[in-house]
Parts: C-alpha cells; sequence; structure tokens
C-alpha cells in the first residue's frame, strides 16, 4: 500500500508587545523566575482583564499578511481546564469567533508550489512555565515541579492550518516562511530555542488516492526547523509502520526526543468539549471597522515573497533570494548595495561565508560586527585589485571577530595586495632567475609549468600578488 501524509501545524507566537495581554505587567524572555508578575497574570480572585490593544493590532497585521479575513465581530473565550501553570484554571483564548480567518501562505520546494490554506489566526494568552526537577526534565522522572508565571499573560497568537502540507519538507518551509513573515511585520522575535515560536504538527497517512483524512498524530516539542521536518518524517515512517501491519493509529499527542530521534507518546488529545468553551464575561465582544483593516493593510511592510522579488530583480538567483531572507541577512544586503555594492557580489558574500559563520558561531544576524558599508566596502577591495579572493575571505573573518572595518583589518593583517608593477615585476623576474629549466620547457609550450611558478611568486609575495597579473608575466618572460 503508498500511503500520503497528510499535515497541519499549528503555530503559536509571542508578541513582543511592552506589555502583557491583559495587564501592565513587562513582556520578557527569561530573569528571576516570578518578578514579572501581578494579581490579573496569576489568576487571582477579583482581578479583571484589560486587553492590549497593540496584540489585537499586530495579530491582524499578521491575519492580512496571511491574506486572512479580519472580522468585524469577535470574540474572547474561556477554555477551562486544570494544569499547574495557569492558576485561573481557565485560558483566555478565542474559539468560533477568532480575529482572523481563511487565509493562505503559498510555499515552494523542490518538489513545486503549494497553497496552504490558513484557517485562522486568533490571539490567546501564555501560560506559566513549569520546570520538572530531575534529570531529563521529563514529568515522568521527575520529584517536583517548579512554576514561573514570567511568562504567564504573554500575548500569543495562533495560527492554524487546514490540512494541506503533504511533506515534511513543506512543512519546514512553511514554518519557514510564516517565521520570515512574523519578523517582517516586526511582532515577535520569534526564537524557536527560547519558545517565543512553537509548532505543533499534526499529521495523519491515508491511502494514496482516497480523500478521507486518517487518523491524526499530534507532535510537538520541536525547537528547531531542523527538528520540525525529522519529527515528522519520523513520525511518517512510525505510522507507516503500523498501517503495514495492520495495526490502528491511536489519536494522541506525542513529545519528539531530539536525541533520541524518535517520538514518544504523551498524553491522550483531548476534544474540544472537554475545554467548555464559554464567552469571557469578563471582555466586551471586539469590533473592527473597514477603516481601520484598511489602515492596518496600508501600514503592512514588505513580506517576504516581495524581498525575494525584488532581490531577484536585481540579478540575485532564486537560492541566493530564498536564503537572504529566511537567514535574515536581506536588510544586510540592502544596506551594502545602497553604499555601492554590486547585487550579486553582496549576495554570494552573505549567503556563503557570512552564512556559514552564523551556522557556525549558531548565533542570528543581530549580533554580527558587519554592516553594509564594510560589506561594500570589502566587494570594493576585491574589485579594485586589492585583495584576492583569498585574502579577502580572512578580511572578513577579521571583521565578523570585531576586528574593525575591511581596509584596517587587512593593513594590519597584511594582507593588501601588491598593485605596485614594479614590486611584481621584481618578485616575478627573481623566481624567473631561479627557475631557468622551468622557464625554457614553458618557453617549449608547456603550459602546466606556469601554475607552478604562479605558486613560487605568491609563496615569496606571502599570498598578495595579483595571480593573474603574475600569470601574465610570466608568460611575457619565457616569451621574450
Ligand atoms: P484538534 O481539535 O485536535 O486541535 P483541529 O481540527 O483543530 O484538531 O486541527 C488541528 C490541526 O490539525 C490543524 O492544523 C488541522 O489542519 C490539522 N488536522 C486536522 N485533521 C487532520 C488529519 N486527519 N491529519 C492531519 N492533520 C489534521
Ligand atoms: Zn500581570
Ligand atoms: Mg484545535
Amino acid at each position: 500500500m503508498t500511503w500520503e501524509a497528510v499535515i497541519g501545524i499549528e503555530t503559536h507566537v509571542e508578541l513582543r508587545t511592552h506589555s502583557k495581554m491583559f495587564c501592565g505587567c513587562p513582556v520578557g524572555f527569561g530573569g528571576e523566575p516570578n518578578t514579572r508578575v501581578c494579581p490579573t497574570c496569576l489568576g487571582l480572585p477579583g482581578a479583571l482583564p484589560v486587553p492590549n490593544e497593540k496584540a489585537i493590532e499586530w495579530t491582524m497585521r499578521l491575519g492580512l499578511a496571511l491574506d486572512c479575513e479580519i472580522a468585524e465581530h469577535s470574540l474572547f473565550h474561556r477554555k477551562n481546564y486544570f494544569y499547574a501553570d495557569m492558576p485561573k484554571n481557565y485560558q483566555i483564548s478565542q474559539f468560533d469567533l477568532p480575529l482572523c480567518a481563511d487565509g493562505h501562505l503559498d510555499v515552494t520546494t523542490e518538489t513545486g508550489e503549494r497553497r496552504v490554506g490558513i484557517t485562522r489566526v486568533h490571539l490567546e494568552e501564555d501560560t506559566g512555565k513549569s520546570t520538572h526537577l530531575g534529570e531529563g526534565g521529563r514529568i515522568g522522572s521527575s520529584g517536583g515541579a517548579l512554576i514561573d508565571f514570567n511568562r504567564a499573560g504573554i500575548p500569543l497568537m495562533e495560527a492554524v492550518t487546514e490540512p494541506d502540507i503533504r511533506t515534511p519538507e513543506e512543512a519546514r518551509v512553511y514554518a519557514q516562511e510564516l517565521r520570515a513573515i512574523v519578523l517582517a511585520l516586526g511582532v515577535s522575535d520569534a526564537r524557536l530555542e527560547e519558545g517565543s515560536m512553537r509548532f505543533d504538527a499534526n499529521v495523519s497517512l491515508r491511502p494514496a488516492g482516497v480523500v478521507e483524512l486518517g487518523v491524526k498524530v499530534e507532535v510537538k516539542n520541536m525547537n528547531s526547523m531542523r527538528s520540525l521536518q525529522r519529527a515528522l518524517a519520523h513520525e511518517i515512517e512510525r505510522q507507516t509502520e503500523i498501517l503495514d501491519g495492520g495495526g490502528a493509529i491511536a489519536q494522541e499527542t506525542r513529545h519528539w526526543d531530539e536525541e533520541a530521534g524518535r517520538t514518544e507518546a504523551g498524553r491522550s488529545k483531548e476534544e474540544s468539549s472537554d475545554y467548555r468553551y464559554f464567552s469571557e464575561p469578563d471582555l466586551v465582544p471586539l469590533s473592527v471597522g473597514d477603516e481601520e483593516v484598511g489602515k492596518l493593510r496600508a501600514g503592512l511592510p514588505e513580506l517576504p515573497a516581495q524581498t525575494r522579488a525584488r532581490f531577484e530583480a536585481a540579478g540575485v538567483d532564486a537560492t541566493g533570494a530564498r536564503v537572504l531572507v529566511t537567514s535574515g541577512l536581506g536588510t544586510l544586503f540592502d544596506e551594502a548595495v545602497a553604499a555601492g555594492a554590486a547585487a550579486t557580489e553582496a549576495a554570494k558574500w552573505l549567503t556563503g561565508e557570512v552564512t556559514a559563520y552564523l551556522n557556525r558561531e549558531d548565533t542570528d544576524p543581530a549580533g554580527l560586527q558587519i554592516d553594509g558599508t564594510a560589506l561594500a566596502e570589502l566587494v570594493s577591495m576585491v574589485e579594485a585589485g586589492d585583495l584576492s579572493s583569498t585574502a579577502a575571505k580572512h578580511v572578513l573573518e577579521g571583521v565578523l571577530a570585531g576586528e574593525g572595518e575591511p581596509r584596517r583589518v587587512a593593513e594590519a593583517r597584511d594582507l593588501i595586495q601588491i598593485r605596485d608593477e614594479g614590486a611584481l615585476s621584481e618578485a616575478v623576474a627573481a623566481v624567473v632567475a631561479a627557475h631557468p629549466d622551468e622557464m625554457a620547457r614553458i618557453a617549449g609550450g608547456d603550459g602546466k609549468l606556469i601554475g607552478f611558478l604562479v605558486g613560487k611568486v605568491m609563496q615569496a609575495t606571502g599570498g598578495k600578488a595579483d595571480p593573474r597579473r603574475v600569470s601574465e608575466l610570466i608568460r611575457e618572460a619565457a616569451a621574450s
């Protein structure tokens, strides 16, 4: 039997507003536990919620970026459940009347383009964060738990897709694209490793050609784009084995174990009726007018798909444009081009050496020690023949390490190419004089030996000669 995978993704994004969703406590990451709390976000009796207007606006911005309809009337609901990280025993969320619905996001992978339907984008509040003590941080083997309510009440957007995704790769690209949009909108820092962007991936299998959906499993706990793709690939394999063996899939939540490279059973999944949703009596319904939606739409920034198209129009190839946008290097690219760098050269450095540096150092563009002017300077030094391409890599290394502007680094590291013809001729002449046999063979037509002598000159000049010019000079010497 050939099985087709069906995937739908729920994404939570913590908004980086100044204050929390329903109280005035500041929003932040980390810090001393339980220091950014008040009666409202601790759920103390009698405390009343006051909604954060910015958070509502920002959620609508994401909705608009995903081509959603913005609801004229929407409502907050109470989602009732008991868990220690949520002291009210309910989470204020949205239910059947979300702020945004019926959008879509197009994703392009190696197998083609896919339109992923966006069922809804709604707004809720985050819960506290519990830490299970003991080895592995697992609840089962834990001797106790600590709870930090600093996160409780941070505005949380949730974007839910239709079950339109078909492969783990598409799922990853969807997630990357959504993250790029969130970053372009400037509404969250969307850090997977810190949990300000979190994915739950729902996956089921069905026999190829069948329309009806199979039983789904929800996979949680992936904290990188790579683990999202890996977790889904693994889960598809696990379900395939069960179904091929004549078994049935249990509807459940499973946790991805990054180290073991497999999913493990978690709790069985609640039905929505278990949550006893009812409309939040402490909040009035939201009503948004056309004028407001129009303003928000007009205020949208350039979105990643538009940025990619603009980069491609400037001469960057499709892969390069994609890497620039998903790695967050687009602004640096724009600045370098504005400072005079050729688009293709700026893109080459950013998608090559700079991206490799980011991966190696496991850091993001915000922490880079290079700006657009410096990158443009590096490009122009190569163009002018001041730096060989190898020397330019060393200069970039120095710039990224905080040694200063390219020219300063090149001088300090003694990497400027010899452009003085006299000095260059002298170095060539010395090598020519020391290798009469090789010169005779070159004169006799053995062109392969030129490279050998160029190498000697490069050695003698500490790599600072322009190899193309050296090669010309050797040819001239052999012909004379
Ligand atoms: P639940 O009530 O379990 O949260 P939803 O219907 O709200 O389920 O869907 C949650 C996510 O799971 C959505 O992204 C949806 O597209 C996806 N989904 C729903 N059914 C399936 C299925 N059979 N296989 C894969 N994904 C599914
Ligand atoms: Zn508070
Ligand atoms: Mg659901």
